[in-house]
């Protein structure tokens, strides 16, 4: 849920879409702990395989409404982290 208990992906639809991911693996999905992250590069994991790098998405990249803090991500014990 976001910041204002809507849910992710509510402010426009290129979030939405890019969140759905019709023909494509999104690189911006919700955790399990309900929060917003967006992949942001791709690195070496411990055991050599590529793993995406995510960051807790705070803005829509695409309409630039507020969509989650940095107080709620801490809160529910998020921040980079790789993932996948
Ligand atoms: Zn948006």
């Amino acid at each position: 849920m976001a910041a204002d208990g809507k849910e992710f992906g509510s402010c426009c639809e290129s979030l939405k879409e890019a969140m759905a991911g019709e023909d494509f693996e999104p690189l911006i999905s919700e955790s399990e702990e309900g929060i917003l992250y967006m992949s942001v590069g791709i690195a070496e994991m411990d055991d050599k395989e590529q793993g995406m790098i995510d960051h807790p998405m705070f803005f829509c990249p695409f309409c630039g409404t507020k969509v989650q803090t940095p107080e709620e991500v801490d809160a529910k014990g998020g921040g980079d982290h790789p993932t996948h």
